[in-house]
């Protein structure tokens, strides 16, 4: 445990920390009231004083740390190494007075610095520009509190609390600021990011500390970044921003994840094979061509500038900055279909998901739930109205009916409204057609509905409030798929045959009703027979199957309060049977869409609810998820099967219900062990490990804990399924654009190798074709630019109409390494010929080097028609929309212009060293470069006829 100064700035001011501070001096200190909150004036005063609720981002690599990781990439090293050898061997001619006349010493060196220092600039800033994209991208989760100010409860930004202010907590919330106490119940908090003890501590609200209690003991308060495992609270804010305790020690906070992708880590493997080649391919070269030729200095050096060439045309200098381009747009166009990518590599796993688990309140369906039907044991009333507007009528037997004139009905809402954290409240509404109210829930759907259903019988909540004030409570929590409040009754004809204090208790109607021996008949308990109990059993059937989501209520009288902590087991027994609430919660219906299209791309979605299994099987069937006959394993039954018995089943199941949070990690670990690459919503506190677990784990934006959202490699903004198939599309698009470039860059790179590497034997007296310069250019302009363009290539037509790509497949697997092999011998094929050709052509000349102009141009050209004809895999160029990705045409246009002025504008002639070509030689090179995109287009009628696809 972590010990500290005193606290608080405010305290600080009375000399006193809040820890020892009792609840109604904090409130006095603060100037703040339990019930109403600060007024706005104060707030807004206070913001002026204490600044907003916000941390210094602290961690994450600073500047410093992202410039020099730049440099610690293999490839650059070795480029750093050779331009270090081509200043030797420039010293060298310097002595020996070998220079050309014109040429300027250093060149090469200079300009391979150069670029290897914008390689490394421009790394850094898109790495920085990325960790400011991921950690805006962090911000925009960042959580909402719930708190009660100038009088109403409301949701506000965290960074908008201010000391004094009255904040709400409940389980699975991150806290937002430091706070004291003012009331709890069952509270627990885990504090690992303070005191890095992993259990959650116990609070309590009513206590007054010694001043030297350490701060894991101090039980009275609640402190920033920690999670509320259970329970709920109320707290004044104490503190807030950089003067909370975790502000205090920030160097603890969680950085920004930036993790490289693993096609990165595969790059930086790539980078290894490919200097190790070529330094190999160096050592033979000079070796081979000392044996041929016999020891000579000229030799020699001719042969290292060969081998220079050579090392520099080997590395893709422009492919990590592409690949971090594609990814950080990538993440820009799923935030714009509402996937909020919290963790880089999900941009690109996504594209390989396999399996699609996800919850289905409010992920498969609209979670605005509406009250259709009431049952209680002799009568079954319908409910009218529409949304939270708590308006309509209950009609028994067709008829209208009064609540008020069935006590089973009158108790049930008042249950409703009693068991309840929810509030429902009404916002002005001045448009045309509406009634004068915006009817709006605060909490969670399912009890907003269930206000909204009592507020049909005039049961509201303010009412009801003061006449039962809550004196206990066992919280809700998905496992134990109920919840319970104890309130004093001080009311005098709200119940006829009351007790002191009235035990309100609703949750899974199978589980509630075990818990009863009586039911409610007139204001009679009267016992619950066998046969109530399977009637009762056999409606909530009914309106399951109908896709209906009931819960079951109960009540028990008691006359004493319970003492001393409440017992779940002792309280929740011998209850009184109320009656059930069917409620509908209609299936989202984009998502019947999206889940055809899951299909079609053969991802497998799979439904895993906490309801009921008939419940979620017509949802399931209503949606497509499952077909008739289907099988749905519940919690019980997983309970009961082992792990491995589980992977049996698990290809087979496509619903399973009644779970809780635990059973998901199962499932996960189940369906990853059968080769599955999962996806996995979730929004509890409790579904973090299995969000972890799952290979991209999916918090809900709107619904989901702090904690989940934490957990999660991607948050759903609009907590629909049908954004996680669109941003799994998104994640195809960007890995096939990932590797359509690969393709592109490393294809070239090969041609040039083995141009430079054939010139030596073919031209003995030749020299080298293409200089380091001239190569770097190539590299990264005008491959560099194209592939840019690539980068951004839409979707192809038949993106989801295909099964996904194994996750862990090497990134030259289904054809990538024998297309780049291929394409690189016949560009060098192609080069070859073109500079046999040329260089006896240039002898006649009295410019015998301008062959290597040719070549130089021919290799650059060549690369843009490759540009246009890889668009596509499948179509040939004239069937593409040129429009659909305009800027690959903008690129070639712009790289051939570039490349004409090397040739033609005399100060870039002189620094590249080229030479002008005359019409007919520049045409003679177009030809040639045409001869690349006529191959390849032919390569693909080739396949279309011979039926084999490529990748
Ligand atoms: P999903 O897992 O698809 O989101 P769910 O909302 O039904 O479905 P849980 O929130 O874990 O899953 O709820 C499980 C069960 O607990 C519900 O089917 C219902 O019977 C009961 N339940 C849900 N909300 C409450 C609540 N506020 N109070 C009491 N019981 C509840």
């Amino acid at each position: 445990m972590v010990k500290t100064a005193k606290t608080a700035s405010a305290a600080a001011e009375t000399g006193e920390a809040w820890h020892s501070l009792d609840i109604e001096k904090s409130l006095r200190v603060l100037d703040s009231d339990r019930n109403t909150g600060l007024t706005n004036e104060q707030v807004k005063e206070r913001l002026h004083k204490y600044g907003s609720n916000e941390l210094e981002e602290t961690a994450g690599r600073n500047s410093w740390d992202i410039l020099l990781d730049q440099f610690k990439n293999i490839m650059l090293l070795m480029l750093i190494g050779v331009a270090f050898v081509s200043g030797f061997l420039d010293i060298v001619k310097l002595q020996q007075g070998d220079l050309k006349p014109g040429e300027v010493p250093f060149k090469d060196t200079i300009a391979i610095l150069l670029i290897v220092i914008l390689n490394g600039v421009l790394g850094y800033l898109q790495e920085s520009r990325a960790e400011k994209a991921l950690a805006a991208l962090k911000k925009m989760s960042s959580p909402k509190v719930r708190i009660v100010r100038d009088r109403r409860t409301l949701e506000v930004s965290a960074k908008e609390l201010v000391p004094g202010d009255i904040m709400l907590l409940e389980a699975g919330v991150q806290v937002a600021a430091d706070g004291r106490l003012i009331e709890e119940s069952n509270l627990q908090i885990r504090e690992a990011a303070l005191t890095g003890e992993a259990h959650a501590v116990e609070k309590e609200a009513d206590l007054h500390l010694g001043e030297d209690t350490p701060l894991g003991d101090r039980i009275n308060l609640v402190f920033q970044g920690t999670e509320v495992v259970q329970g709920r609270a109320k707290v004044l804010v104490t503190n807030t921003g950089m003067k909370t305790e975790l502000g205090r020690i920030a160097e603890m906070l969680q950085s920004v994840e930036s993790e490289p992708t693993p096609l990165q880590q595969r790059m930086s493997q790539l980078g290894n094979v490919l200097v190790t080649g070529s330094l190999v391919l160096v050592a033979v070269v000079i070796l081979v061509g000392l044996i041929r030729t016999g020891w000579n200095f000229a030799t020699f050096i001719s042969l290292v500038e060969v081998s220079l060439s050579m090392a520099v045309a080997v590395v893709p200098e422009g492919l990590p900055a592409v690949i971090t381009v594609t990814l950080a747009l990538g993440t820009q166009r799923m935030v714009r279909r509402n996937a909020l990518i919290r963790k880089l590599p999900a941009v690109e796993t996504l594209g390989s998901v396999t399996t699609i688990c996800s919850d289905k309140t409010g992920t498969l369906t609209q979670n605005k739930m509406v009250v259709q039907q009431v049952a209680t044991v002799k009568q079954k009333f319908q409910v009218t109205g529409e949304g939270y507007t708590p308006e309509g009528e209950f009609i028994l037997e067709g008829k209208s009916v009064n609540a008020n004139h069935y006590p089973e009905l009158q108790t049930l809402l008042l249950a409703c409204v009693e068991c309840n954290d929810a509030e429902l409240q009404c916002e002005a509404n001045n448009a045309p057609g509406s009634n004068g109210g915006n009817w709006k829930i605060l909490g969670d759907p399912t009890e907003g509905a269930l206000l909204t259903l009592a507020g049909k019988g005039n049961f509201q909540k303010e009412n009801l409030n003061q006449q039962m004030p809550r004196v206990g409570e066992i919280p809700f929590s998905s496992e134990r798929k109920r919840m319970s409040v104890i309130v004093k009754d001080e009311s005098e004809s709200l119940i006829e045959n009351s007790a002191n204090f009235i035990l309100f208790c609703k949750g899974s109607p199978e589980l509630i009703l075990q818990r009863c021996t009586y039911y409610l008949e007139g204001w009679q308990n009267a016992e619950l027979t066998e046969n109530q109990r399977q009637e009762v059993l056999e409606k909530n059937n009914q309106m399951a199957g109908k896709g209906l989501r009931v819960l079951g209520f109960a009540y028990k009288p008691m006359d004493n309060k319970p003492s001393g902590e409440l017992n779940e087991d002792q309280l929740e027994q011998g209850l009184v049977w109320l009656g059930l609430v069917g409620m509908l919660d209609a299936p989202r219906p984009e998502v019947r869409d999206a889940v055809a299209k899951c299909k079609n791309a053969g991802i497998r979605p799979v439904m895993i609810t906490g309801d009921h299994q008939l419940t979620a099987r017509a949802i399931a069937h209503d949606l497509g998820i499952a077909k008739e006959g289907d099988r749905v394993l519940t919690g019980q039954e997983l309970q009961k099967i082992s792990q491995q018995e589980l992977e049996q089943e698990v290809d087979q199941v496509s619903i399973y219900a009644r779970v809780a949070p635990e059973h998901k990690l199962r499932i996960v670990q189940a369906l990853q062990n059968r080769g599955k690459f999962v996806a996995m919503t979730g929004d509890g506190v409790n579904d973090a490990p299995a969000l972890k677990q799952a290979d991209i784990g999916i918090a809900m934006g709107i619904t989901g804990t702090d904690v989940s959202k934490e957990a999660s490699d991607m948050v759903l903004l609009d907590d629909n399924f049908a954004t996680i198939v669109a941003a799994t599309e998104e994640g195809r698009v960007v890995y096939t654009n990932i590797r359509r470039f690969i393709k592109y860059i490393l294809g070239s790179n090969i041609g040039e190798v083995l141009t430079i590497a054939a010139a030596p034997i073919i031209l003995p007296m030749g020299g080298v074709p293409l200089t380091p310069l001239q190569i770097l250019w190539m590299n990264l302009v005008t491959d560099g630019v194209p592939a840019l363009a690539l980068a951004v290539e839409p979707a192809e037509p038949n993106v989801m109409k295909r099964p996904p790509f194994n996750p862990r497949e090497s990134i030259f697997a289904r054809g990538l390494g024998w297309y780049m092999v291929r394409i690189g011998v016949i560009f060098a094929i192609l080069t070859i010929i073109l500079m046999e050709w040329a260089f006896t052509h240039a002898q006649g000349y009295g410019d015998p080097d301008r062959w290597k102009t040719m070549v130089f141009t021919t290799l650059c050209l060549a690369q843009m028609g490759h540009a246009i004809a890889i668009r596509s895999n499948t179509q040939l160029t004239i069937e593409l929309n040129p429009m659909t990705n305009p800027y690959v045409w903008g690129a070639v246009i712009l790289t051939t212009i570039l490349q004409l002025m090397l040739i033609y504008v005399p100060p870039l002639r002189a620094f590249f060293g080229t030479q002008v070509l005359d019409f007919g030689e520049l045409m003679i090179c177009l030809g040639f470069s045409m001869l690349m995109f006529v191959w390849i287009e032919l390569e693909k009628l080739f396949i279309r006829w011979f039926g084999k696809t490529r990748s």
